[in-house]
């Protein structure tokens, strides 16, 4: 998978781009299980702002956290040294999942 390196600033302005200002819209998609899930979807299971997009959805679900390893999508991975964003600010990176795609569908 494709690495990149944003700023914060470019990443917000690449969420922009692709869903518009109402961040609510912002997709992304797990890395490990495909899930996409929208900051709406994560706010709805009470996600902390630094799980967003960080952190597969299945992570904030207990019926996912209990599989473990075992679950398939949504899963409990969470953004690491493989993540395919890392986003750069004030000299601070931290991993993130890539935006999903505007036509992908939640399921
Ligand atoms: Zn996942």
């Amino acid at each position: 998978m494709a690495r990149k390196s944003l700023t914060t600033f470019e990443w917000n302005e690449e969420g922009e781009r692709l869903f518009g200002a109402d961040r609510g819209e912002w997709k992304f998609v797990c890395p490990f299980c495909e899930t996409v899930a929208s900051i709406a979807d994560y706010r709805s299971l009470n996600a902390k702002p630094k799980q967003i997009g960080r952190q597969c959805i299945g992570t904030l679900i207990p019926e996912i956290r209990e599989l473990g390893s075992k679950a398939t999508g949504p899963c409990n991975y969470k953004a690491d040294n493989c993540a395919p964003v890392r986003i750069l600010d004030d000299g601070e990176s931290e991993c993130a999942f890539d935006f999903a795609q505007p036509q992908e569908v939640i399921e």
